[in-house]
């Protein structure tokens, strides 16, 4: 089973200019980083999330992609940033290198969480994906590793992360008492 990223069908009307697909792709992107994982409340909330083309619109062959809603993915700023105009070149694409796409892709076909919190690389798209988007940054090892101590704390199924959504992260930050229950409707 995959994430289920960008459900939304029919998308919205072609030809439209992406940013109005705002609101559907967080929807379906389920208020989490298309590539962190996060949830927007642990990634600097709502303020901190934009629109990323997954084939990067600076590129020639994706000029075509500019407003296609199949390519506008849910991302963290540091992670949009941090992926920018990136995109495999032909001779990488030939070996098999390419960005992990988690609206078709499960993360356990490439990914293995440590207990420590590192994302460990199963595959070429995973270590291609790992390296350009920065995956295992200092912060983001920190916070996952802080949120398995809490899941196990509590007698909480850790997160999944072939499925991550709004409930999980605000059911365990509500666990917490971080959060207060207003926002655990
Ligand atoms: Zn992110």
């Amino acid at each position: 089973m995959n994430v289920g990223f960008h459900s939304t069908n029919p998308a919205p009307p072609e030809g439209a200019d992406y940013t109005t697909y705002r609101p559907y792709v967080r929807e379906d992107f389920r208020e989490c980083c298309a590539y962190c994982l996060l949830h927007e409340v642990l990634a600097g909330g709502v303020d901190n999330f934009e629109l990323d083309h997954f084939r990067p619109q600076s590129l020639p062959e994706f000029a075509n992609r500019v407003n296609d809603f199949y390519n506008i993915y849910y991302s963290c700023h540091v992670c949009n940033h941090t992926k920018w105009r990136k995109w495999p070149s032909e001779e990488l694409t030939a070996l098999g290198y390419r960005f992990v796409d988690l609206c078709a892709e499960d993360f356990s076909e490439h990914f293995h969480e440590e207990v420590d919190g590192f994302w460990t690389p199963l595959t070429r798209p995973g270590e291609y994906t790992e390296s350009r988007l920065r995956l295992n940054r200092k912060h983001l090892v920190e916070l996952r590793s802080l949120l398995r101590e809490v899941t196990i704390g509590r007698g909480l199924d850790p997160i999944d992360w072939n499925s991550p959504d709004r409930d999980t992260f605000l059911r365990l930050l509500g666990s917490t008492g971080i959060i207060g229950p207003d926002r655990l409707m």
